[in-house]
Parts: C-alpha cells; sequence; structure tokens
C-alpha cells in the first residue's frame, strides 16, 4: 500500500497500518513488545479525530496507568499538530469507572462527591465491623478480609454472587455477610473503595440498561492498550460498554494455574483457548454484528504479569469468540530494540509452554550483546551500577535514559542509598522511594521517639499502630495536656495515665507504651542499634501486625523492614542512622528533569529506556520463591514473563546482574544465579565483571551448579570461582561475621513480591 495520507500514517508499516485504519469491527492487535502497539492506539485515535469520526468526548480509551494516559495524550498532540481539548475518557479503567460512577452515584447511593478509601482505610473500616461481630481479629485479620473482598470485586461479584465456599473461608462463613455489611457501611460514609468504581458500574449498567445505552452510544470507539492484564471486572465492564452480542459468564481463578499446569502437549493456544470453560458465543442475530462496537484492543500474552491480581491472560486469547468476526493483526518488526537484545528476550519466553507463540524480528542492528555481572553481594551489585552509571553519563547519554527493574520493591533501598551518596538524581516510578514507604515510616517513628521523646509527629504516627485502643480522643486529650503544660506528647501520656482521665482499657494500653518506650531507650545503651530495631519491631506488635495480614503487599512490607533493619549496619548508631535518613528525605523527590528511574519489573510495562538494568537475578528473588510455591509452574511462567518483559524495556543496553551473595532474613545466604540466566542463548550474551570493585573479582565463571547446564555459559565455566568466593568469605571479611559459624549452602528461599504496581488511578 502506497503510504500516501495524513502525516502520522506515514512511517507506519502495513499491519500497523491496517491495525490503524480498521475503525469498523472489532480489532484485536496481538504482538510482541515494542512492535508498536501502544503507538498503534494513539495513532488510531488521531485518524479517528481528525477522519471526523467521533469526537474527542465520544473515544473510550484505557491506559494501564495514569501516566501512560498524560504520554498518549501528548503523542496525540503531536500527531495532530495542535493539542487535544477534551479526551474526558482516557484514563485508566479506575478512573474512568469513578467517573462514571460520579455522575450516577445516586443509584449507587452515594452522593457525587463520594470518597475513594484507600486500602488503610479500607482496613479500619473492616476491623470496626469485625468487632461489632465479636469476631477476634487475631485469628480473622481484617486485612485478610480486605484481600478476600478486593478479589471479589476483581472478578465482578457482588455480596449476592460469593460462591458460599468461598464466603466459608473467612470467619466460619461469615465472609459473605461482612462483605455485604462493609458495603453498606461505605454508602452510609458515602465512599467507594477502588474496587466499587468499576463494580458499582457494572451494576448500574446491568440493572438501569437506558443508562447503558447512553455509554454505549457515547462511546463511538472504544480502545485499551495491555488488554493481557484485564481482569473479569474489567473484562465485563468492556463487554457491556462494548455493547458485544453474547454474554457468557467469567470462568473464576484458581483454575488458571491448574489449567496451564496440566497444559502439556499440542499446540498451547488451541488448548487455551478451549480448555476455557466458556460456551460457544450465541449466534448473532441479523444486524448484531453492525452494532458491535468499534473495539480495538492491543496486547502480548508474553507480557501477562498480573495473574496474582486476578488478570486473566484469557480474556485475550478469547478475543475472538467473544467478539466474532473480530479483526486479529499481528505485528511482527520490533522497533525497540536491538538485535542481542530482541534475541535475548525471545529466547527466554521461548521456554514457556501457554503462549500463542509469536514471530519477533528487528531491522535494527545488532548491538551491544546483554551484559551479565555477577558480584559479591547485593551492596557490591549497588556500587557497581552506580558506577557503571556514572560511566555512560560521562558517555553522554542521558539519566533519563537508565532505569533499574527490580523484582521486589525492598531491593531499591541499596540503590537509593547509593544514589544518595553519589549524588546522582533518581526517581521511583510507580511507588513511593524506600524511606517514604508506609512501613518505612512507621519502622522509623518508633526510632524516632526513642531517640528523641519530644519527636510528637513520630509519637503520634504509632501511638495507635498497631491497634491498641487508643483512639482520636486519646490522641485529643494528650494534646490538651501537652500544650496546656508546654510538653511534648509523650511526657504528656505519662502524666496522663496517673489522671483517671482515660477509661481504664486506654489507659492501661498507654501505660504499656510509656513503658515500653521506657524500657528500649534504657536498652540502647546496651544493645547494637541494629538489633534494637528488631526488638523495637518484634515487641511493638509492628511485625506481627503485617505477618497476619493477607492482603498482596503484605510480604513486601515484611521484607522492606528487614531490608530497614539491615540497612542500619552502615553506620554507627542510631542517631548516626537518623540522621542520614533525615537527608535523604529532605531530597526532592522526583523534581529533576534529568533522573535515573528506578522501579519494579511490574511498574515498567509499557516503558522503554537506552539503558536498563536488571539486578538481582538469583534464585529465590527472580524467580520468586514464593511465586513458585503458591503457583508451581503457572507462577515460574509468570516470572519469566516478567523478565521477559523488563529486558524489552531497553533499547541499546540490557545489563543483568546476580549476586553471589544476599541477605535473606538478616542472614548471609548463598544465592544461585537465576535459572533464567541459564536461559539466555550463549551467542547474544557477554559475561563481565563487576565494576564494584570485588571480593573475587575472577574471570573463571561463577562456580554454581546452575551454570553446568547454562546455555550462555557453558564454555566460560571452568574454574569454581564460588570456591574462590567462599574461601575469602572464610578468611573472615568482617561483614559477614556476626555470629554465624559459615554460611548457608541453600538457596535463597525468601519470598518476594511486587509491593507496587501500577497507579490505578492513585492506588
Ligand atoms: P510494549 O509491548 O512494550 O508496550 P508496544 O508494542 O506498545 O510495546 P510501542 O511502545 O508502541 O510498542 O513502540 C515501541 C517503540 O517503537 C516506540 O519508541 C515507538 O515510537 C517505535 N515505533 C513503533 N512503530 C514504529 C514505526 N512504524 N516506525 C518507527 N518507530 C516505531
Ligand atoms: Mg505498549
Amino acid at each position: 500500500r502506497a503510504s500516501v495520507g495524513p502525516k502520522y500514517l506515514t512511517g507506519l508499516n502495513p499491519e500497523q497500518r491496517e491495525a490503524v485504519e480498521t475503525l469498523d469491527g472489532p480489532v484485536l492487535v496481538l504482538a510482541g513488545a515494542g512492535t508498536g502497539k501502544t503507538r498503534v492506539l494513539t495513532t488510531r485515535i488521531a485518524h479517528i479525530l481528525s477522519q471526523g469520526r467521533a469526537r474527542p468526548a465520544e473515544i473510550l480509551s484505557v491506559t494501564f496507568t495514569n501516566k501512560a494516559a498524560r504520554e498518549m495524550k501528548h503523542r496525540l498532540g503531536q500527531m495532530l499538530g495542535h493539542a487535544v481539548e477534551g479526551m474526558p475518557w482516557l484514563g485508566t479503567f479506575h478512573s474512568i469507572g469513578g467517573r462514571i460512577l460520579r455522575f450516577h452515584a445516586e443509584l449507587a447511593q452515594l452522593k457525587s462527591n463520594f470518597t475513594v478509601l484507600d486500602v488503610d482505610d479500607q482496613v479500619r473500616l473492616l476491623k470496626q465491623l469485625l468487632q461489632a461481630e465479636s469476631i477476634d481479629d487475631k485469628r480473622w485479620p481484617a486485612r485478610m478480609l480486605a484481600g478476600l473482598i478486593d478479589g471479589w470485586k476483581n472478578r465482578g461479584l457482588m455480596p449476592s454472587q460469593v460462591p458460599s465456599g468461598e464466603a466459608a473461608m473467612f470467619a466460619n462463613g461469615k465472609g459473605g455477610k461482612l462483605y455485604a455489611s462493609y458495603q453498606e457501611r461505605l454508602k452510609i460514609l458515602n465512599a467507594a473503595d477502588f474496587g466499587d468504581l468499576l463494580l458499582e458500574n457494572i451494576r448500574i449498567f446491568r440493572e438501569h440498561p437506558d443508562i447503558l445505552r447512553q455509554y454505549q452510544q457515547r462511546f463511538k470507539y472504544i480502545l485499551v492498550d495491555e488488554y493481557q492484564d484485564t481482569n473479569v471486572a474489567q473484562y465485563l465492564w468492556l463487554r457491556l460498554l462494548s455493547q458485544a452480542p453474547s454474554f457468557t459468564s467469567p470462568r473464576v481463578r484458581g483454575e488458571v494455574a491448574s489449567r496451564s499446569d496440566a497444559g502439556e502437549g499440542d499446540s498451547p493456544s488451541a488448548e487455551l483457548v478451549e480448555a476455557a470453560p466458556h460456551p460457544a458465543p450465541l449466534p448473532m442475530k441479523d444486524g448484531e454484528r453492525e452494532r458491535t462496537k468499534n473495539i480495538c484492543c492491543v496486547g502480548d500474552d508474553d507480557q501477562s504479569i498480573y495473574g496474582w491480581r486476578g488478570a486473566e491472560v484469557d480474556n485475550i486469547l478469547r478475543f475472538e469468540h467473544d467478539f466474532p468476526g473480530a479483526k486479529v493483526i499481528r505485528l511482527e518488526r520490533n522497533y525497540r530494540s536491538t538485535g542481542h537484545i530482541l534475541a535475548a528476550a525471545s529466547h527466554l519466553i521461548a521456554h514457556n509452554e501457554g503462549r500463542l507463540g509469536k514471530t519477533l524480528r528487528t531491522e535494527d542492528v545488532e548491538g551491544e550483546k546483554v551484559t551479565v555481572t555477577g558480584s559479591w553481594d547485593s551492596e557490591e551489585e549497588a556500587r557497581g551500577i552506580g558506577e557503571e552509571i556514572e560511566q555512560l553519563q560521562r558517555q553522554g547519554e542521558k539519566l533519563n535514559e537508565i532505569a533499574i527493574l527490580v523484582r521486589a520493591s525492598y531491593q531499591m533501598r541499596e540503590f537509593e542509598d547509593r544514589f544518595v551518596t553519589l549524588g546522582l538524581p533518581y526517581r521511583v516510578i510507580g511507588g513511593p522511594r524506600f524511606y517514604e514507604r508506609a512501613e518505612i515510616r512507621d519502622a522509623l517513628a518508633y526510632l524516632r521517639v526513642i531517640n528523641s521523646p519530644a519527636d510528637d509527629l513520630a509519637f503520634e504516627r504509632i501511638v495507635n499502630v498497631p491497634k491498641r485502643g487508643l483512639g482520636d480522643a486519646t490522641i485529643q486529650l494528650l494534646h490538651d495536656h501537652a500544650r496546656k503544660r508546654r510538653i511534648p506528647l509523650f511526657e504528656a501520656a505519662r502524666a496522663v495515665v496517673e489522671t483517671d482521665e482515660l477509661k481504664p482499657k486506654a489507659r492501661g494500653s498507654l501505660r504499656d507504651v510509656v513503658a515500653q518506650f521506657d524500657r528500649w531507650r534504657a536498652q540502647r545503651e546496651v544493645t547494637a542499634h541494629t538489633d534494637l530495631a528488631q526488638i523495637v519491631l518484634d515487641e511493638s506488635g509492628y511485625t506481627e501486625m503485617w505477618q497476619k495480614d493477607r492482603s498482596a503487599d503484605a510480604a513486601g512490607r515484611l521484607e522492606n523492614l528487614k531490608e530497614l533493619v539491615r540497612s542500619m549496619e552502615e553506620f554507627e548508631n542510631l542517631q548516626g542512622f537518623l540522621e542520614h535518613i533525615s537527608l535523604v528525605m529532605d531530597r526532592e523527590g522526583g523534581a529533576e528533569d534529568d533522573a535515573v528511574s528506578l522501579m519494579t519489573l511490574h511498574s515498567a510495562k509499557g516503558l522503554e529506556f537506552d539503558n536498563v538494568f536488571l539486578p538481582g537475578w538469583e534464585e529465590g528473588l527472580f524467580p520468586s520463591q514464593r511465586t513458585l510455591d503458591e503457583q508451581g509452574r503457572a507462577g515460574l511462567e509468570e516470572e519469566r514473563r516478567l523478565g521477559h518483559v523488563g529486558l524489552t524495556r531497553a533499547r541499546r543496553r540490557a545489563m543483568i546482574y546476580f549476586a553471589t551473595n544476599r541477605r535473606i532474613h538478616g542472614t548471609w545466604s548463598t544465592t544461585i544465579p537465576s535459572r533464567f540466566l541459564d536461559e539466555l542463548p550463549a551467542a547474544n550474551v557477554e559475561i563481565t565483571e563487576s565494576k564494584g570493585g570485588s571480593a573475587w573479582g575472577g574471570t573463571g565463571g561463577y562456580g554454581a551448579s546452575r551454570f553446568d547446564d547454562m546455555e550462555a555459559f557453558g564454555s566460560t565455566y571452568s574454574t569454581p570461582g564460588w570456591q574462590r568466593a567462599q574461601a575469602n568469605r572464610n578468611r573472615g571479611g568482617g561483614r559477614n561475621g556476626g555470629g554465624r559459624g559459615g554460611f548457608e549452602e541453600e538457596a535463597a528461599t525468601f519470598s518476594s513480591s511486587p509491593s507496587s504496581g501500577p497507579d490505578f488511578g492513585s492506588f
């Protein structure tokens, strides 16, 4: 096809162009990373607008993050040559759902100014409900219930629809009833949680066909990016709006793992589609094809990485069933990465079985090989990467074009500390910086009160965390006392417990708090500050609070707390540590124009950078042991997709790192390089040495058993470098001391969870 036509179309390849120009009927673009799926979506909007097919307010366009929505709007402006006025329906599922809900709030027994609750509010509310029902919060933690409710909402289930078997999972069958009373409470408080933003839409659409029709008519075009990661609720919502002719109730999650675990044998794609227990679509009546919305979804089954949060990769596999007559377009040319990077990424993902299989090619140069660098421990890893970044900077690379992608958020801490030391600007994407995370701030607040009893802000933050029955009234009383007598809150507390101004229960709790802090302060004189921190977290009940928490991010928070304690080792005492923290916190986050990006692999979806660092490729960390334990082979495949996402973010350089030793739950453990390293093709990978200065800087291979069968390393593996490393360590490099005779040979077994996801609205 000749490339005549509007300017924004020039440069597109024929398949991309087809995806842009096929405006009528359902279209699925199923294509690998970097093939221009997002670009196609953006261009499609430009095309719709410039062809006068619809006005901006008639286009529903769903992105995975708010950032991606802003980016799309910006690109759109560039393509059309003028800023686009009003694209009110361009955003995440949650932001669009929230907008619709505000218009019809009264149908959900809300007012249009309803508040959107965050997780903490949600848990607080559930705790009250548990109390009212006299359910033991220790045995049945509110956070667990929050997680269950969230899961139900992700699957589009109203309280009455929760399968009784699942309702039984909480408080002897009270789960469903609690979910119902929680929903009632939300209405009274004029509040909605994140799940409601879509769920209430779905309910309103179902109960009020006239309203649904209004939206169906309004949205002339629907576009969805990252379709492989939509969950059931999002899917239902889209189905309703797209006026698809048939509607089949979705499978519940849980069958995914068993199905793909069993999935040996022939063509995975056929099997995946057929195994899905969806009835075949109803035959279409005359004219229905015409009424089916112009919906265009783009996605890549190899980048489905949110299964743990209810995403259903089947949604993409089923598109042709759901939208009969859909045009499926495949894009095969990758415009992002150089040859070696693309080959490495494709080779890695080829080890997965449950995939549709796609061709990806680049016409770009071979470029530099993917590097794999071993370092002694995570500190050396951070130092090495820091030096590498400084070198890239000297070569003229922009910091904006450098990203570090980690598997677990606690890994960020070491990099952040390193960057602060180096004065290297950085920003954390998709989540708060390490020291700004809620659990870290809580822990720091405890330490600050020990260090300075006059630190009122810190005291107020944790006096009732974990919950001790010290509510607002108590805090108010303390404030009154403190103000009147011009003393810190802590001293006010000490005084108040001697009076009878508080109810006996609150008085008892407050007295305990004061006594605990007195004890910790005394201990401070005789205990190492790292030990003291651990004692404080344990004795205060703070660690336990998160251990009991069953929400998806609890494990990540516990890891962060461990990492905090570990980070204190580098300082002589508590005072020194807290001073360092105040310096780190003082840095204006993200304000710099040019800064290194630090984020989890999960948050990196859809993004691209010239230079990508991928640290921590070790068994247990990546792939995450917890995912393997919980989800078996399906989990391994999701981890591998995550690796694939990581590698395919890189345009010119991908640099993988692993450390031979990592501190796990406070103890040093020997780690085994990730099995994913075994799965990289030798021809596209180069082994390099850490710039971080090494205790074992040899060139003779890495000595881990894994490397025996490693494709990339088979030829280089010769001397057991690992044994040398061990010898160095046993000679007593001071930092590995600490009371352990030798160290564990076992693989890393700590769990890791992605504790920061995409910014669902303001998730
Ligand atoms: P991902 O799966 O990672 O989200 P994607 O398929 O959405 O990737 P895009 O981000 O749209 O891919 O495109 C990847 C890069 O390739 C972008 O920098 C984009 O501008 C560029 N690109 C896409 N198509 C073309 C083209 N026809 N000519 C030149 N560059 C292109
Ligand atoms: Mg994309």
